[in-house]
């Protein structure tokens, strides 16, 4: 599904990804770990093309959709994004939130994306929250209803960044239970975490990255459980 090839990006002169290499197949779930300023966030920026690269490709359904002559928001329709915090439009119910995309973008009919947006929040367990306005809910809730957001238009590629970063620990769960069960139905995604735990019980491929380049990647088993690489050795000693 993405094919990220010899990525570079660079801020002020600084390489702050260095050629990244990263391939995400159909219904896989790749995660990303490694040290705050190692990249994570910039890779998921740029593959979202929210930053312009300064060299390599980013590959998407086998279209190449970092050519500039390609279209960003045509090649954003094809991908759910869900960042850390304030996902959600603070102006607009839960079920306006879900709809927009849809609708606007999209194209589906008004009531279709109703039916549909209902269908998934009764799915998560917040179908009585559609009428309710973001600041009514908790941050758990509101990015369980980030991620059924970023599902309705049915993305052949879920980026989600630290998505339980920003919420108090006892709200972590319900939001990694709702990733573990979206995972589990077969969706692509490919995510930043510094939740290892989870790291290992749901993805397919963990790649840790280091200094803005992809220094070890493999199972979660070998990465997590027996790393080869002395840097990511060093960086779990640290996290775990
Ligand atoms: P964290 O775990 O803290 O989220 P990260 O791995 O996501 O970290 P990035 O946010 O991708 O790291 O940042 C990588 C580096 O790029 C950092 O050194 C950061 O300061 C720098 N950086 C990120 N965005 C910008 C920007 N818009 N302008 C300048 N420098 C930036
Ligand atoms: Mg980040």
């Amino acid at each position: 599904v993405l094919r990220v090839r010899g990525l570079v990006k660079e801020y002020g002169g600084r390489r702050v990804l260095d050629g990244v290499d990263l391939t995400v197949e159909e219904g896989q779930v790749v995660a990303l770990i490694g040290a705050s300023g190692s990249g994570k966030s910039t890779l998921l920026r740029c593959v979202n093309l929210l930053e312009d690269l300064d060299d390599g490709q980013v590959e998407l359904l086998g279209r190449d959709i970092s050519d500039p002559r390609v279209d960003p928001d045509r090649a954003r329709r094809d991908m759910g994004v869900v960042f850390q915090a304030y996902n959600l439009f603070p102006h607009m119910s839960v079920l306006r939130n879900v709809v927009l995309a849809p609708t606007v973008v999209h194209g589906v009919p008004e009531a279709e994306a109703t039916t549909r947006a209902l269908a998934l929040l009764e799915r998560v367990g917040l179908a009585d929250k559609a009428r309710a306005y973001p600041d009514r809910l908790s941050g758990g809730q509101q990015q369980r209803v980030a991620l059924v957001r970023a599902l309705a238009y049915d993305p052949a590629l879920l980026l989600l960044d630290e998505i339980t970063s920003a919420l108090d620990p006892e709200l972590v769960g319900e939001v990694l239970a709702l990733v573990r069960e979206i995972a589990a139905g077969g969706r692509t995604i490919l995510m930043a975490t510094h939740e290892m735990g989870f790291a290992k019980q749901v993805a397919d491929l963990v790649c840790f990255l280091d200094g803005g380049r992809v220094v070890e990647s493999g199972s979660p088993e070998q990465v997590l459980g027996d790393p080869e690489q002395p840097r990511t050795r060093e960086f779990l000693r640290r996290v775990l």
